[in-house]
């Protein structure tokens, strides 16, 4: 049996998320003639309590696009240095925006908004413009961490007062909120763009979705097209969605707490000298007399499947495909290298 830990994207849908995909009423979505696409939009909007949202394919494209609609050239988005925006999206920001970017340090790849405030640019022919805060949550590359809502007001308040927008990459947001019991709807009134990915906890095959204002996803829309991102019969996807929102949201919860109790088997390891904090689904292990390639090889030979983090950094995400007896089957595994 394989243990396939380097993502919560390996997993496949499940029996009743493919019963609801093949029985989706489909039309052409460019056209906005998709019912499913449209419900799933509806749907998604209406518990954010935002005023419209965007199908498209991947979360690196609803990032970008929001990106788009808020900088351009010489403008600057602020972020933390470890966000998926800036690492894992190909230079994006430059590639899709040409904008420029400010990157911040912070625990657990949080920022705050005393930080923010003193990294706002200043109204001088040197700087390029500030018109971007774009935040993550959870976050990736700090194990998983979680933003509170109380957290996020003073960064919302300051984006407020100074006219920039705030974004956020909720790839993982219902993973935070699950654990601290917050309603999608308070995080819909603190952002101006949100974006949500339904392939990985939630379990979907494909897709993300961007939420927004009318006029902001009317602009995103078009942004989505010039992406390459319009997709036709697409409800068969959206429908994929509308079946994890409605089924996959609580049950993260039971991801979370094997992945606190993976992080416990992984810290009986001598060669691990430190987990980060688990707070969601995600563990990250610091190795001490080994490198993550001979630590990975080793858990390759007893077939489980890791990433490398950094240089000295493994990760671990558990999802839908991983369940109590994957759980067991690991803690036994990795009690023989
Ligand atoms: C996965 C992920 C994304 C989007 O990734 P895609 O693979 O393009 O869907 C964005 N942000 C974070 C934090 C992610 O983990």
């Amino acid at each position: 049996m394989l243990i396939d830990l380097r993502s919560d994207t390996v997993t496949r849908p499940t029996p009743g998320m493919k019963e609801a995909m093949f029985s989706a009423p489909v039309g052409d979505d460019v056209f906005g003639e998709d019912p499913t696409v449209n419900a799933l939009e509806e749907k998604i909007a209406n518990l954010f309590g935002m005023e419209a949202a965007l199908f498209c394919p991947s979360g690196t494209m609803t990032n970008q696009i929001a990106i788009r609609l808020h900088t351009g050239p010489q403008r600057e988005v602020i972020c933390h240095q470890y966000s998926h925006i800036y690492l894992y999206e190909g230079g994006g920001i430059m590639a899709n925006s040409l904008a420029s970017v400010k990157l911040l340090t912070g625990d657990l790849g949080k920022i705050t908004a005393a930080q923010v405030a003193e990294s706002i640019n200043p109204d001088d022919v040197h700087a390029p413009e500030t018109t971007l805060v774009s935040l993550e949550n959870t976050m990736n590359k700090g194990g998983g961490s979680i933003y509170t809502l109380e957290e996020i007001k003073p960064i919302h308040s300051l984006c407020k007062e100074k006219g920039i927008k705030l974004h956020l990459d909720g790839a993982r947001l219902f993973n935070a909120l699950v654990e601290t019991g917050e309603s999608p709807a308070d995080w819909g009134a603190h952002f101006d763009t949100i974006s949500i990915c339904l392939s990985k906890g939630l379990g979907c095959p494909i897709g993300s979705v961007l939420l927004g204002s009318k006029v902001d996803i009317k602009r995103a829309r078009k942004v989505r097209k010039v992406f390459g991102g319009g997709m036709r019969q697409a409800g068969f996807l959206a429908a994929a969605g509308i079946y994890a929102l409605d089924h996959h949201v609580e049950r993260l919860k039971e991801d979370h707490s094997r992945a606190r109790t993976l992080g416990e088997m992984l810290s009986k390891l001598p060669v691990v000298s430190e987990i980060f904090p688990v707070s969601t689904n995600i563990v990250i292990a610091r190795l001490e007399g080994t490198t993550p390639e001979e630590f990975m090889k080793k858990l390759a030979e007893q077939d489980i499947k890791s990433v490398k983090f950094g240089k000295d950094l493994v990760r671990f995400v558990t999802h839908l495909d991983f369940g109590d007896e994957h759980l067991e089957e690991f803690g036994r595994r990795i009690g023989k290298i």
